[in-house]
């Protein structure tokens, strides 16, 4: 499978997610991406407004991604109007940092739900289809954090180690349909989810990283698009560090 390519993609108004459709808009084999957030009207609209030259259908949703109905949907909506789906993005996600002893359960469920549970919303949203085709490729968001844990962020920290589990389960079940589903651990990227750090944590932890910067949404984005292109047809069940070598 390598032209007309329908993909949809979870929070894809701001940092990696937004990376990630500005990519697939800009490779030949995609003709239509569909794309989730949550609350952001006017990103949304602003990017739907940049990609217009590229003359490919791009659609938004607003939609909570831990909702199951809505969910539910908007992929019947999404797959109907793009005539298929070809590629899953599940990259939508939230913090509510805190220690352990100062977590509320609320910041514990909220994180699981649009970190986790959605990541099995969509995932099941899209199966049927993509069995029918015989043809898929999913790829989930998950964080060095899953891998190694993190100090003040259990609940993050839960949910994507949850994210790795599940992606490597699933790889499992549906390898004999053609479907490869891949989790993608990115390290420290520059967004909104991480400009709140002063300079001085910044610089500290850049010294840690052995390429010696931290890194953009286009890194992960480039190997989002790699893992769902042909290239990558034998890779599946596999968790795709890309942080700088900090966590190697
Ligand atoms: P971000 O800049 O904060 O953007 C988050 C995106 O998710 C936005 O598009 C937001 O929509 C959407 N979103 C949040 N809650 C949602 C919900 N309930 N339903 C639907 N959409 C929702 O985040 P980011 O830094 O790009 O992170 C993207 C993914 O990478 C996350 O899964 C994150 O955990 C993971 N990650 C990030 C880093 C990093 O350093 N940045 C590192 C490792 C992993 P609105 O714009 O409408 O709010």
């Amino acid at each position: 499978m390598s032209a007309n390519k329908k993909a949809l993609v979870t929070g894809g108004t701001r940092g990696i997610g937004r990376a990630i459709v500005k990519e697939f808009a800009a490779d030949s084999d995609y003709s239509h991406i569909a794309f989730v957030y949550a609350s952001s009207d006017e990103r949304a609209k602003e990017l739907v407004e940049e990609l217009k030259p590229t003359g490919k259908e791009i659609l938004p949703y607003k939609t909570d991604a831990s909702s199951f109905e809505q969910v539910q949907q908007t992929v019947t909506d999404a797959v109907g109007k793009m005539g298929g789906l070809d590629v899953l993005v599940n990259n939508a996600g939230i913090t509510r940092d805190n220690l352990l002893l100062r977590m509320s359960e609320q910041d514990f469920d909220d994180v699981i739900k649009v970190n986790l549970k959605s990541v099995f919303n969509f995932t099941k949203a899209v199966l049927r289809t993509m069995i029918k085709q015989r043809y898929g490729r999913i790829i989930n968001i998950s964080s060095v954090v899953g891998i190694i844990g993190n100090p003040g962020q259990a609940n993050y920290v839960a949910s994507k180690a949850g994210v790795i589990g599940f992606t490597k389960s699933l790889a499992r079940e549906l390898a004999s349909r053609n479907i490869t589903a891949n989790a993608v651990a990115p390290g420290y990227i520059s967004t909104d989810m991480t400009d709140k750090l002063t300079d001085e944590q910044r610089d500290a932890l850049v010294k840690n990283i052995p390429l010696g910067r931290v890194g953009d949404p286009q890194d992960v984005a480039k190997v989002v698009r790699f893992l769902c292109s042909n290239a990558a047809d034998y890779i599946t069940g596999q968790v795709i560090t890309v942080d700088g070598g900090l966590t190697m």
